[in-house]
Parts: structure tokens; sequence; C-alpha cells
């Protein structure tokens, strides 16, 4: 795994800590949850319109149960979402 930084668990916790680009909360402004009338019963996610609730469903019957949640694409195990978020967007999924 060449392109993990090398970072210590101390520097982990710290980076937990810091508060996160608000644009990554905005699913969860009250102004989305008004609209999110459709939750997904296996994650309790909420989405805006019924068949973006369908497509999401599917991760969890499907045999790719881990979705990265910047791009949508599916993976059959953790690792390979977290290597994949880590990779493509620079989130590292502890
Ligand atoms: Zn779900
Ligand atoms: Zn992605």
């Amino acid at each position: 795994m060449k392109w993990l930084p090398q970072i210590k668990t101390s520097e982990v916790m710290h980076f937990q800590e810091q508060p996160l680009d608000p644009s990554f909360f905005s699913e969860g402004s009250e102004d989305f949850r008004n609209k999110a009338k459709h939750i997904c019963q296996y994650c309790a996610k909420p989405f805006t319109c019924h068949s973006k609730l369908l497509r999401h469903v599917r991760v969890h019957t499907g045999e790719k149960p881990f979705q990265c949640d910047v791009c949508s694409k599916s993976f059959n195990q953790k690792e390979t979402l977290k290597i994949h978020s880590a990779r493509q967007h620079n989130i590292f999924i502890l």
C-alpha cells in the first residue's frame, strides 16, 4: 500500500477531531432532511426521491454492500472501498 501516507495512530486520532468540510454535511442540513422522505431500511440513509432510494438499496441486497458515498461505486469488501476512497477522493475511512 505505497499510496497510504505514513501516519501514526496519534495522528489518526488528531485527524478524526478535525472539523470536516461543511459541504460534507450538506445532506444532513435541515432543508435536506425535510425533503428526504425516503429512508433506507438498512442503513437509515435519507433520500429525496424514491428512485434514488431503490438504487441505493441494491448496495445492501446485492453482492457489493459497501458503497462509496462520493461516487456511489460499490465494492464487495470494506477494505476495497477504503482503498478506493483514499485513492480517488482523499477520504480516509477509519
Ligand atoms: Zn442503505
Ligand atoms: Zn468513490
